[in-house]
């Protein structure tokens, strides 16, 4: 009679994903990683905010195209779009 070594198959050796690590994976698939805005031409990190072809609705202003400019290069008359 040949002896047989029972191999115990140890399973869950890695940790039990929880629902919430399985979302937090989920996400970091899909989303891209933030990266820093940063001007094009002079390197500079501070924005303005801007919106074009805003209505006056109600007397309050909305709707409009978003956009950034660069601070920096517009306080030296430079209109750089960042986004
Ligand atoms: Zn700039």
């Amino acid at each position: 009679m040949p002896t047989f070594h029972k191999l115990h198959v140890i399973e869950g050796t890695q940790p039990p994903a929880t629902p919430d690590e399985e979302v937090r994976k989920r996400i970091r698939k899909t989303a891209k990683p933030p990266s820093m805005i940063q001007c094009h031409r002079c390197g500079g990190r501070e924005v303005i905010e801007t919106k074009i072809g805003m209505l006056l609705k109600d007397g309050k202003p909305t709707g409009g195209t978003k956009q950034l400019l660069c601070a920096l290069c517009f306080m030296h008359g430079e209109r750089v779009v960042l986004g």
